[in-house]
């Protein structure tokens, strides 16, 4: 069977949208549920792609829409072209995911002159003026490609001429006249008028959202959101209904439940007397759902008993477009909605509490990223705080930047290393490179439900909105407050987007209340929000069966990783225990011929260090990893040490000690200490330190045994490439360990860290009992990129080229680093099956790599202990059915 190129909405339903997008397949499902929406038909995504290929409307296509035409006539009672009753369409985008604002709609496609009047007949001339002049913006900048500052310009004039405060004040002669204005721009600027023959409108209309599929602020959000650009978008074609006949009209955009807290109430704006994208925009001031409850009780009812269907249908928090023409309601769109990190918690938590979904669904319904967010600080001290600006809380989350009042200025911001807040009137499209660059928006204009909001709380940026009163200079490059208080750009401000206030200047922060809670241990009285997150974490926990260990070398570290769940350590750099003052004593071990003295003392200071995190970590394993310092790292600075010679020289000084130290930091001098002098190289040039730890670890446990506790060390060997090296370093740590405690012994891993390493892991797992994968070094190696340098460097650049799509030092790459750790575990098992195995890298703590870790049948990830929490939430989600995957992969 050949794929679809058109479908009516009563052919269609949810499950289809690859092929009909999301807006297309939920219209389909909410006509089969038998709710109230306008008649229409959807022209499929694979139209699109044809499209896309060869620059124009499949040829079979006309034929298709002239009949689906026909059948909207039929179902609406009007006539496309009649001047009497005249049926008028939208041509809406709608992609497989969605793009919010990011692709193109014309409205009211089939008016002309001649319809016009057929118009006025049903909600008077000033609106049959008003839609008219929004069809000929529309087609003059979506089809025709007219700059939108051209109508925009025009109308801020009519608006200063005639004192209206908004467009909803325009009189009838104001619109017409535009209308007029706007054809004249269409001349001037492209040789064309509107087609007055609605067919011809309604074709052009399909292409140009076709088109718009590839246009430059799609293409930014689909790079982003990491969306395929072969996709294509599907294009709804629906019988207009308005919004803005009068005063029994309306539009509003609602959620079944709060979409920033998750409460579990209906929420959202609603405008009498206009259409859709003024409720959007933020143009007007909007009113909450409440008050339409009590200018229009039965409206209401009917909209909340839509919105239970919906949410009940789908299992989901669903947001939905509605419009009322004279009393009578109609939905224009649903969709799973989007949510904050907060209300994704809360909501997926209730749901389960409700019976709606399975507790396996909601923990698939929440991730590490949200649960990221969500540890992120507050600020502290707020009482006395008088806050610059307040507006609605309209994407949580505490943030410190310099003010910046358009997308470029943030983006310029963000390249100087600055942390820019995105000041705007309203945000439109054209600001998410802006957004993206932000820490936070705070717009003058727009509800919880604007463009504003709605990205931010996707891209996970702080947002407060509808800040009253602010007045926005750009140009001037300064705000003005409702009491007169004057923001400059560059200016640092605080954005609290949980209680939607702007303070002046950077405030303190301090941790998440979910933080506490997960380090405190949760009490019944929590807010909703920690009871859903500790919750939904416990099930994580029932559910996973990788581990999840800390990488920590301080007693405090190892108390907060237990605290936060960690269930041992996975990475204890010894090297770190020697940075600050006590980094002299390595470089004394290495340059000194007598080193003993600073043998003794790293050893005493190893052994009080062990103690203590063995103590912490009673009864749970610790595995040390012998010292790997990048020894530019430890020893003294040769260029430092070379000028200060050469001082000496110019006055004929000497100082024999200076020089002997110049000498021998010349001679461990590397060019790529990285690849040099570090882990077991070190450990073999200089046994002695191997010994010195060991011999303190063994020691620890002795000490910690005799006071009848569980302490249960093991060793790691850095960077091994051979066998015969970590053969080496084995009898050295056996010697080691025997000389602290005799009646034990220590189990001895290795870290695979290098492309070779991994290799020839059968001969390695012989000798090692447990491989600990660090994916930074094997990163760094694998793709010969240096891990300190490429950020700067390259590897940015490469993202924005769309070379790479990920940071592989951030999300491990799966094709070429998975594939060597993927054969590391088979080639280490085959010759060792009891070979214990676990992963320190950055990856360890990374949503997606952990999945990754998972699938291989790893035994633990290792993270920095304040991702222990994420850590394990993936490893929960990461043991899941694919049953619950997919049942609650609705969105
Ligand atoms: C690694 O290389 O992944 C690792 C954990 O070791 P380090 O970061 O200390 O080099
Ligand atoms: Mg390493």
């Amino acid at each position: 069977m050949t794929t679809p190129l058109l479908l009516p909405f009563a052919l269609g339903d949810a499950s289809m949208v690859d092929l009909l997008g999301g807006k297309g397949a939920n219209l389909a499902e909410m006509t089969r549920l038998g709710l109230p929406v306008p008649p229409g038909f959807t022209i499929t995504t694979e139209a699109c792609r044809r499209f896309l290929d060869t620059e124009e409307l499949p040829p079979e296509l006309p034929d298709l829409v002239s009949a689906a035409v026909i059948q909207l006539e039929t179902q609406s009672g009007r006539t496309f072209g009649s001047t009497t009753n005249p049926l008028l369409v939208s041509v809406r985008s709608g992609g497989r995911f969605s793009m919010p604002g990011m692709m193109e709609t014309v409205l009211n496609v089939g008016l002309t002159d001649a319809t016009l009047p057929g118009l006025a007949a049903r909600g008077g001339w000033r609106f049959a003026w008003d839609c008219y002049r929004r069809l000929v913006q529309m087609y003059g900048h979506t089809v025709l490609g007219v700059e939108a500052g051209r109508f925009d310009e025009l109308i801020s004039d009519a608006r200063t001429r005639l004192g209206a405060v908004d467009d909803a004040h325009l009189p009838a002669t104001a619109l017409e006249d535009l209308v007029r204005q706007f054809r004249r721009v269409l001349a001037e600027d492209t040789g064309q008028d509107l087609p007055q023959e609605p067919r011809v409108q309604l074709d052009a209309a399909i292409g140009a959202v076709f088109r718009s599929w590839n246009g430059d602020r799609a293409k930014t959000y689909r790079a982003h959101e990491g969306i395929p650009d072969h996709l294509g978008t599907a294009v709804n074609v629906v019988e207009m209904v308005f919004g803005n006949t009068g005063h029994r009209s309306g539009s509003g955009v609602c959620f079944t439940r709060n979409p920033s807290t998750g409460s579990a109430a209906a929420y959202g704006d609603y405008l009498p007397d206009a259409q859709g994208e003024d409720v959007v925009n933020g143009s007007r001031e909007t009113m909450p759902l409440d008050e339409l409850g009590t200018r229009e009780p039965e409206l209401h009812r009917q909209l909340l008993a839509h919105l239970t269907t919906l949410e009940r249908h789908y299992r989901d928090l669903c947001d939905v477009e509605f419009t009322v023409e004279d009393g009578r309601l109609w939905l224009l769109q649903t969709r799973v909605g989007k949510r904050s990190p907060a209300a994704a918690f809360r909501i997926a938590a209730d749901l389960a509490d409700e019976g709606l979904i399975t507790v396996d669904e909601a923990l698939w319904r929440v991730d590490g990223h949200q649960l990221e967010s969500l540890l992120h600080p507050r600020f502290a001290d707020l009482d006395g705080q008088r806050p610059l600006a307040t507006g609605l809380p309209a994407s949580p989350g505490a943030a410190v930047g310099v003010v910046a009042f358009d997308a470029a200025a943030a983006v310029a911001a963000r390249a100087r290393g600055q942390a820019p807040v995105l000041v705007r009137m309203e945000t439109s499209p054209d600001d998410l490179a802006g957004m993206i660059a932000s820490e936070a928006v705070v717009t003058a204009r727009g509800g919880l439900t604007s463009h504003a909001a709605v990205v931010a709380r996707g891209l996970g940026r702080t947002c407060v909105t509808s800040v009253g009163g602010l007045v926005i200079e750009s140009a001037a490059f300064r705000a003005t407050t409702a009491d007169g208080q004057v923001i400059v750009a560059g200016e640092v401000v605080s954005v609290d987007g949980t209680t939607g206030r702007v303070y002046r200047g950077a405030l303190d922060v301090r941790p998440s209340p979910v933080a506490r809670a997960l380090e405190d241990g949760a009490d019944p009285e929590a807010s909703p929000l920690v009871l859903a997150v500790t919750g939904l974490l416990r099930h994580a926990d029932a559910r996973r069966t990788l581990r999840v260990r800390a990488n920590a070398e301080t007693e405090g570290d190892a108390r907060l990783a237990r605290r936060l769940g960690a269930e041992g350590i996975g990475l204890c750099r010894t090297e770190h225990m020697l940075l600050g003052a006590r980094r002299e004593l390595v470089e004394r071990v290495v340059l000194d011929d007598r080193r003993d003295d600073a043998l003794a003392e790293i050893e005493a200071v190893a052994l009080d260090e062990f103690t203590r995190i063995l103590r912490a970590m009673d009864g749970l394993p610790v595995v040390v990893r012998l010292l790997d310092p990048p020894l530019h790292e430890f020893l003294p600075d040769l260029v430092g040490l070379a000028i200060d010679a050469a001082h000496r020289e110019d006055r004929h000084e000497h100082d024999e000690t200076q020089d002997a130290k110049l000498a021998a930091v010349r001679r461990w001098h590397e060019t790529n200490p990285m690849l040099g002098l570090r882990g077991v190289r070190l450990l073999t040039v200089v046994p002695e330190l191997v010994v010195a730890h060991v011999r303190a670890l063994a020691r620890a446990q002795a000490a910690l045994r005799a006071e009848g506790l569980d302490p249960r060390p093991e060793v790691m060997v850095p960077l091994v490439a051979t066998e015969s090296e970590l053969e080496l370093a084995a009898r050295h740590i056996e010697a080691g360990w025997r000389e602290g405690d005799p009646t034990t012994t220590i189990p001895v891993g290795t870290m695979i860290e290098l492309p070779r390493a991994a290799l020839i892991a059968d001969s390695l797992a012989r000798t090692a009992e447990f491989f600990s994968f660090g994916t930074n070094d094997l990163t760094q190696t694998t793709w010969g990129v240096s891990r300190d340098d490429a950020e700067g460097s390259f590897l940015a650049a490469y993202r924005r080229e769309g070379i790479l799509t990920t940071d592989p030092f951030t999300t491990l790459d799966e094709r070429g680093v998975g594939q060597l750790v993927r054969t590391a575990v088979q080639l280490g098992r085959s010759s060792r099956p009891t070979l214990g195995l676990g992963a320190c890298g950055e990856h360890a703590g990374d949503p997606a790599s952990i999945h990754f870790f998972a699938g291989l049948g790893l035994d633990y990830v290792s993270c920095s202990p304040p991702r222990v929490p994420v850590a394990r939430l993936e490893a929960g989600r990461a043991a899941l059915h694919h049953d619950d995957k997919a049942g609650a992969d609705t969105r």
